[in-house]
């Protein structure tokens, strides 16, 4: 994903206010293969409009998305097809994202039929064996969705994305309408997966803890910017953004010495509408100083493969060097 952008014109200012949204604002970074990335960030940031747009379900103001190092926006035909086939989705509702009124059989068919040419029997394989790699008995096809548990639910959703064979998977919060006890089996089924077929994820999610024990590479978004990222092991072992620091202090995470702390972010979220100028954090920044209401800072790396956007590292590395 390179400097992708999604930027929507609102309002004639008699009604409220008007402006320019920026839910995605110039955001880059890359998936590899057979390994997974995680966007993180409250809601609002924008993360859910990246998955949208690198499924074509929107289309971007600027910037692209790359698969196999080339640009999806000008897809069209059996290339288009291609892509499709290759890269699927999970999304966090498995009561609404699976056709009620169909088989699961048929949930399971239908994008496969509408991607590619195949007979009955091939595609019956397909189906009993995207159904075996997630755990569900063999007669699950004849079944309807309303038969089945949320985890079950949320497995045949897996099922569903898997038939078509895919080399990537966008998981948009594909663990926060099940139970907690459900979770962990979805993520072991997910990680099975990844190790088997080696498919990279896309994670969406806001539980920091999954993120840290299931994602490879974390990115940290704020009010439609990247704000941190790099290797999860370096954002969450040592944070150099204070939103990101904020962030992790906030929430519950499986370290004994861990006590979180809800309240350390300031205030609210502020708004993608005419976003705040120079860096977005700083109204609510505790460490803001001279240039942060100014200036927009510029990224800075922070270790292997991870950089930080903050005027706070540039200041530190010059008093270093003084
Ligand atoms: Fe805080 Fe300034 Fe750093 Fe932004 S640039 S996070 S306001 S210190």
């Amino acid at each position: 994903v390179r400097g992708l952008k999604k930027h929507f014109p609102v309002g004639s200012g008699l009604l409220g206010p008007s402006g320019l949204v920026k839910a995605v604002d110039g955001v880059s970074f890359g998936v590899e293969e057979g390994k997974t990335y995680a966007l993180v960030g409250e809601s609002g940031c924008g993360k859910t409009t990246v998955a949208k747009l690198i499924l074509l379900l929107e289309r971007p103001t600027a910037g692209e998305v790359l698969y196999r190092g080339t640009s999806v926006a000008g897809l069209s035909g059996s290339a288009l097809g291609f892509f499709r086939r290759e890269v699927q989705a999970v999304f966090q509702d498995p009561f609404s994202s699976l056709n009620p009124r169909l088989r699961v059989r048929s949930i399971i068919a239908e994008p496969i039929r509408a991607n590619e040419n195949i007979g009955r029997a091939e595609l019956d394989r397909r189906i009993e064996e995207a159904l075996d790699i997630v755990g569900l008995p063999k007669g699950a096809g004849a079944l309807f969705p309303h038969e089945f548990s949320g985890g079950q639910r949320q497995r045949i959703a897996i099922a569903r994305a898997l038939a078509m064979r895919p080399k990537a998977m966008v998981l948009d919060e594909p663990t926060s309408a099940l139970d907690v006890s459900i979770r962990a089996q979805i993520l072991n089924l997910l990680s099975d997966i990844q190790d088997e077929f080696g498919v990279a994820y896309l994670i969406i999610a806001h539980d920091l803890a999954l993120v840290e024990h299931f994602s490879h590479d974390t990115g940290v978004m704020y009010l439609g910017a990247m704000v941190e990222q790099g290797p999860t092991e370096t954002v969450f072992g040592n944070p150099q953004h204070p939103y990101t620091e904020a962030l992790l202090a906030s929430a519950p995470r499986p370290d004994p010495d861990h006590r979180p702390t809800p309240d350390v972010i300031l205030g609210e979220i502020g708004s993608a509408l005419n976003p705040p100028s120079g860096c977005r954090f700083h109204p609510r920044c505790p460490h803001a100083f001279g240039p942060c209401a100014g200036t927009d800072p510029a990224p800075v790396d922070t270790g292997p493969g991870a950089w930080a956007r903050c005027h706070l590292l540039t200041e530190n590395a010059m008093e270093k060097a003084e």
